[in-house]
């Protein structure tokens, strides 16, 4: 079945070269470079642990250059017992070899994990010394961002306190979450989880609406758990934070994330204030589907006139690089490396793993992206995506180990907008007015799933964290007003929310397994709408500034990486940028 599909679109012989890691599971290579990189931590446990107040500057650089020089070989390796596993997760020898080399690699991670606790509990007035010198320019920012927890971190054996009785706090609860998830059965045709979302955008409502109950009936039955659940971890939580005195509850992952509590602050006020655009896109969704009154069930309802067409590895390739080129011709040239040099592994294989993903490998070698490539528009901007990151990681290599990896935020900044070059690209190719109102309207979709929806989610958070820490535990009804409240505010009176849909926030997992991280994505998003926005009001100047950014790779903070632009994240206009870009899609819409 799959086989005659690739053979279809093409995808057969599109596969990656690992031998470019090395020459196979039986390359003495791999021994050698095993071998080396135990004797070096070792050697570097000897000198060095235990001696960093004492540490000149130089000594610190050769520590410095060493660790990283010892993690790149060490990722190479890992690098190709992974990718070889990818794609063919049943076979016995390549499992054997990734469990081999993640075993060996911990061993000898631990070798030099001296270096970060030492580094992290190095008397302030020291380490900053250490670190303005001079000859360790090229690693400050490494230096700085291990240390940014230093602040918050406790005494040593509290700390191996918490160490200790860490797999029976948060990690417990959230997985004592997904137990229940995955063994709760919905509704009377007593569904999983999964098929009951799926039915939620499905192109009838009567089955979207059972979809709905059923998801409300199987959550119920379980919700005096789940809230109990969330209110642990909402103390959990609290505490922690009082603990390592953070001022707020979103604090500890602005941190995280290197961005100030005061930009997030923005982020999340200017996205609230333009709540009239969602409001707007439903009550034009709901004409389109001909419905008197949209229901929450009805916001994922499929629309009409989608360009349905099969796309074949041959046009997909043609199609991403025609619109890079549109962009950059360098953008172009290093998306045509992956397809020429065979770093893509295409086909759908029995055991290959699914999803994709682009790996960085190491900078000495070149990245590689991995698809299970089928052939629709999804998946041709998916190829877009990938090499968005690809390209970001192959510009980037040139920093170096350390510094080629992203901050968080700008993580998906090149596959964002890799995939907005494409969806303008083909949306060019669109030339009845029916087609390209559909195609606008999906991409409008996923960008609100990005945007406003995970903002919403962040306001719930907000109130649900403080009503926390001033109400004490919180009942299941008035968790259900704090998500009901925070959820009407992004539809205004265009989608009702029936009573159902008030126990809603007891699904998703964000809440519980990383607190405050939602509004990572809507950062993300926006950030690169409003860079498209300046590309749009000076294409020349723009192209050379974003490649000088993918190249900076994460050698700088979020705030000074884009510094270029002239952009300031604490602006709102900054934000409204973006924004006025979603606006302007769905002005041609309507
Ligand atoms: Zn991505």
């Amino acid at each position: 079945m799959s086989n005659e599909l690739n053979r279809t679109l093409g995808t057969e012989d599109i596969l990656w070269q690992l031998a470019d890691l090395y020459q196979g599971l039986e390359d003495p290579r791999i021994d050698t470079d095993l071998d080396q990189c135990r004797s070096e931590a070792k050697a570097i446990q000897a000198k060095f642990s235990g001696n960093l107040p004492s540490l000149t500057a130089s000594s610190l650089l050769n520590l410095v250059s060493r660790l990283e020089n010892l993690s790149l070989v060490r990722g190479r390796l890992s690098t190709f017992a992974f990718l070889n596993f990818t794609t063919q997760t049943q076979d016995a020898k390549a499992g054997a070899f990734l469990q081999k080399i993640r075993e060996e690699g911990s061993a000898i991670a631990k070798l030099t994990v001296f270096f970060e606790l030492e580094w992290n509990t190095l008397d302030e007035g020291i380490a900053n010394q250490l670190m303005n010198d001079s000859s360790l320019k090229h690693y400050h920012h490494y230096l700085a961002s291990v240390r940014r927890y230093a602040p918050h971190l406790l005494s040593h054996p509290e700390e191996s306190l918490l160490i200790e009785i860490a797999p029976v706090g948060r990690g417990a609860w959230t997985l004592l979450f997904e137990k229940i998830m995955g063994h709760t059965k919905f509704g009377d045709k007593q569904r999983t989880e999964e098929e009951v979302l799926a039915d939620l955008y499905h192109e009838n409502r009567a089955i979207r609406q059972e979809a709905a109950r059923d998801l409300t009936l199987g959550l119920n039955s379980q919700l005096h758990i789940l809230t109990h659940i969330t209110n642990t971890l909402l103390a959990d939580k609290m505490i922690d934070d009082r603990l390592r005195h953070y001022p707020g509850w979103l604090s500890s992952m602005n941190l995280y994330n290197e961005i100030h509590d005061d930009t997030v602050a923005v982020l999340v006020q200017t996205v609230t204030s333009r709540y009239d655009i969602p409001a707007r896109y439903y009550r034009l969704k709901k004409q389109l589907l001909g419905l008197d009154q949209l229901f929450d069930y009805d916001r994922y309802a499929p629309l009409p006139n989608l360009p349905a067409q099969q796309v074949s590895w041959a046009e997909c390739r043609q199609m991403v690089i025609a619109a890079f080129a549109d962009f950059s011709g360098e953008m172009a040239e290093i998306a045509d490396l992956f397809f020429t040099k065979n770093w893509i592994h295409a086909p759908i294989l029995e055991g290959k793993r699914g999803g994709a993903f682009a790996h960085p490998c190491t900078p000495d070698v070149h990245p590689y992206v991995m698809v299970n490539y089928t052939g629709n528009i999804r998946d041709v901007s998916t190829v877009a995506h990938e090499l968005g990151h690809g390209i970001h990681q192959h510009l980037a290599a040139d920093r170096g180990y350390f510094n080629s990896d992203t901050p968080l935020v700008l993580a998906e900044t090149a596959s964002v907008f890799a995939e907005l070059i494409l969806f303008q690209h083909q949306l060019s190719q669109l030339t009845t007015q029916s087609e390209r109102t559909a195609f606008i309207a999906q991409k409008l979709e996923s960008i609100f799933a990005t945007v406003f929806r995970q903002i919403a989610m962040n306001r719930f958070e907000d109130l649900s964290h403080n009503a926390r820490r001033e109400e004490g535990e919180l009942a299941s009804e008035r968790l259900n007003e704090l998500w009901q409240q925070t959820q009407q505010a992004m539809f205004g009176d265009t989608v009702t929310l029936t009573d159902d849909y008030a126990i809603w926030w007891s699904y998703i997992p964000h809440f519980l397994g990383t607190p405050g991280y939602v509004y990572s994505y809507a950062f993300g998003e926006l950030l690169v709408l409003a860079l498209y926005n300046l590309y749009l009001q000076d294409k020349d100047s723009f192209v050379p500034k974003y490649l000088e950014l993918l190249k900076a790779g994460g050698s700088d903070s979020p705030h000074n990486l884009l510094q270029p632009f002239g952009v300031d994240l604490n602006d709102p206009a900054f934000w409204s940028g973006g924004l006025n870009v979603i606006d302007g899609m769905l002005r041609q819409i309507e």
